[in-house]
């Protein structure tokens, strides 16, 4: 946090006193120690070397667990982006490298010469970072695209 040296907020670790009170709101200033004050707020121990108010630190913690949720939710979406890729759900090929890649191939599977069934191949998978261009792309029939793809895993 730019122009706030020292701030240091955050939740370092689970609280783990009384366990019949683990839900401390608004939260609880219950130690000082080394200039640092040592909060609990709901079940977790937040410390910081700046001295706040209960409401203070409850902000502070609200916009923390924030923070955290926001990158969970980018990590898991990306994670779904993946997962698309992996299991099917592609960007689609331009319609120019189809075309690039059809004429080039000439309209057939490049490893047996089969006319049916032909797919547009990752030769690098989109999962490893392979792109949708004619370099990456060949002509495949679909036995030939599965065999492929087994022998990739
Ligand atoms: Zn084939």
């Amino acid at each position: 946090m730019a122009g706030l040296p020292g701030w240091g907020f955050g939740p370092i670790r689970p609280y783990s006193g009384d366990p019949k009170q683990i839900d401390f709101d608004p939260p609880v200033e219950y130690s000082t120690g080394n200039g640092r004050h040592y909060w609990v707020f709901r079940d977790l121990v937040y410390s910081t070397t700046e001295t706040l108010t209960a409401a203070d630190v409850k902000a502070l913690a609200l916009e923390a667990e924030n923070k955290v949720k926001a990158r969970l939710s980018r990590a898991r979406a990306l994670m779904a982006q993946v997962d698309v890729l992996e299991h099917g759900g592609r960007e689609p090929i331009p319609d120019d490298v189809k075309m690039f890649v059809w004429q080039r191939d000439g309209g057939k599977c490049v490893r047996c010469g089969s006319n049916r069934n032909l797919e547009y191949a990752h030769i690098i998978p989109v999962s490893m970072g392979g792109a949708n261009t004619a370099r990456n792309l060949q002509l495949l029939c679909e036995g030939c695209n599965r065999a492929k793809a087994g022998s990739l895993v």
